[in-house]
């Protein structure tokens, strides 16, 4: 059984408090080491900004009641701390099967994989796809887990593929596999896959984050069935098969953003391509206003360690600096020895990161730089643009924190584009929108129900923030209104206002 080496650390709510506030959200990903009241709880407090349950491993069960522990979660907290909860699909993958504990494989050593149900011997164990013998060749390199380690395929049978370790390990249960160069010829939405987004439909997450999209038909596909079911769920493909590059235009405009996931990207790809990719999609996601999300890896070492290697650490500043809307952990908070610690380090490294990046009293950097938009034609499509961006040099420029109110989210949305050097308080008075708002950069979303009075519910939202000590008495705030929607406001005017906070 796992020990929670890490539930006693220090880690207090100050983390989330602290000014200035980290934009870059964290995802965790919920397994073995978290999936109780208090490790929710703890992480929630450390940092956590969304909450991920992987279908490929537990059961509903499970993960049911890790949604309901992040409900209460959110519901216990109103004033600015939401976790959202993001379900990721199993997807058409290929897994080795259960073991009931490791198999040490050696360099050179004969090891095969079968497509038997329910085998697990010293040297063959299943592998949950019948297509398996036909995709893969002698030749081909399988690799375990993107990489970590690998075997040569030497001859197969009708049932069984007989390989010879090349790169060895200890093989766990329910591993990765990828042939090198190639992507597994299966549905793209697998029938297990749509009970779990039934689930999650039931449940009403607020992502799915879906595995191995490799065109936008599938995406498109899942967002018919989404309007046909009524539920209102963002859907973010993973970008993780070789397939997908070709089409990363299409898939991420079909989508409501996107996740780099590197582990089987560097498996299908050559590794040395999945930076400059991790920055192509960042740059694709961030042209079209959509969140991106950089995963895999990212404290890896601190599954055993305490600490994080220097490297670990490198790539969380990188991903921060090519101003990912968020990192994300996976086997660190899943079923790690240290998944607090793991929560702070990228924290911690995040916000000093960011410090570097949106220092006002320096130059504008490249992030924190609203994009001109003087030359786009001044049209009335255009004027949500020109005020999210004079609101973010305005703030910038005056040093002080924005106060959106949204019906459906999209002037903050369109304040986080523009990477403002301050927090976004997003006031809305949709439960859906506030949550999904968690995983933009720089949004703090709160609830709030809006009064007919402007002026009123101004001043209810500034009250909030000075409760919630996101604020002091005297300090100024920048006030947008515009947006897709108008509240308050006439339809024609937008305005952004500079005001002094007082009681
Ligand atoms: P993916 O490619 O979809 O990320 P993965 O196997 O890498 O699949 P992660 O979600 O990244 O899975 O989690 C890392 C590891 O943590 C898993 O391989 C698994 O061993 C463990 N894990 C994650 N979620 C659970 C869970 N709900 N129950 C048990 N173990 C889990
Ligand atoms: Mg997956
Ligand atoms: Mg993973």
């Amino acid at each position: 059984m796992q020990s929670n080496t890490d539930v006693s650390t220090d880690a207090t709510s100050q983390a989330v408090d602290a000014t200035p506030r980290r934009k870059t959200k964290i995802v965790c990903t919920i397994g073995p080491s978290t999936n109780t009241r208090e490790m929710i709880w703890k992480l929630a407090e450390t940092g956590m900004n969304v909450a991920r349950m992987n279908m490929s491993h537990g059961d509903h069960q499970s993960h049911q009641k890790v949604i309901d522990l992040v409900k209460e979660y959110n519901a216990q907290n109103t004033d600015g701390n939401t976790v959202a909860i993001m379900l990721d699909t199993k997807g058409p993958e290929v897994r080795s099967g259960d073991l009931p504990e490791p198999i040490m494989l050696a360099e050179g050593q004969e090891f095969n994989f079968t497509i038997k149900r329910g085998v697990s011997t010293e040297d063959t164990v299943s592998v949950n796809y019948d297509d398996f013998i036909s995709d893969v060749e002698a030749g081909d390199i399988l690799l375990v887990d993107g990489g970590m380690m690998s075997l040569a395929v030497k001859s197969k049978t009708a049932d069984t593929v007989k390989c010879v370790v090349v790169d060895g390990g200890e093989l766990k249960s329910r591993r990765h596999l990828n042939v090198r160069g190639k992507s597994a010829t299966l549905p793209s939405i697998t029938e297990k896959d749509w009970e779990d987004i039934k689930f999650g439909v039931e449940n009403g997450v607020d992502f799915y984050a879906v595995s191995f999209v490799k065109d936008a038909k599938v995406i498109h596909e899942l967002k018919a069935y989404l309007k046909s079911a009524n539920a209102d769920i963002h859907v973010i493909p993973k970008i993780e098969s070789a397939d997908s590059i070709p089409n990363l235009q299409s898939i991420i405009a079909a989508s409501d953003g996107a996740m780099v996931a590197r582990g089987d990207l560097g498996a299908e790809l050559p590794i040395e391509e999945v930076p400059l990719l991790q920055e192509e999609i960042i740059r694709t996601c961030r042209s079209m206003q959509k969140p991106v999300i950089v995963a895999t890896n990212m404290l890896e070492s601190m599954i055993d360690h305490p600490t994080p290697t220097r490297a670990e650490v490198s790539d969380i500043a990188i991903a921060v600096r090519e101003a990912a809307d968020a990192i994300m952990l996976s086997g660190e908070t899943a079923h790690g020895k240290y998944p607090l610690k793991a929560v702070k380090v990228m924290h911690t490294v995040a916000l000093r990161t960011e410090s570097s990046l949106y220092d006002p009293t320096k130059a504008p950097s490249l992030v924190a730089r609203p994009k001109a938009l003087l030359n786009d034609d001044f049209c009335k499509s255009q004027l949500s643009k020109m005020f999210g961006s004079h609101a973010t040099m305005m703030a910038n420029t005056l040093r002080t924190p924005i106060i959106v109110f949204t019906r459906v989210g999209s002037m903050a949305v369109l304040l986080s584009h523009y990477r403002p050097s301050s927090t976004i308080y997003a006031f809305t008075n949709e439960v859906r929108v506030k949550q999904r708002l968690a995983l933009y950069q720089g949004v703090v979303p709160i609830l709030m129900e809006f009064s007919d009075d402007a002026e009123e519910t101004f001043s209810r939202a500034i009250t909030s923030l000075l409760d919630a000590k996101y604020m002091n008495e005297g300090d100024y705030v920048t006030l947008v209104q515009s947006g897709s929607q108008s509240i308050w406001r006439e339809e024609s005017t937008h305005h952004i206002q500079v005001r002094k906070v007082q009681c």
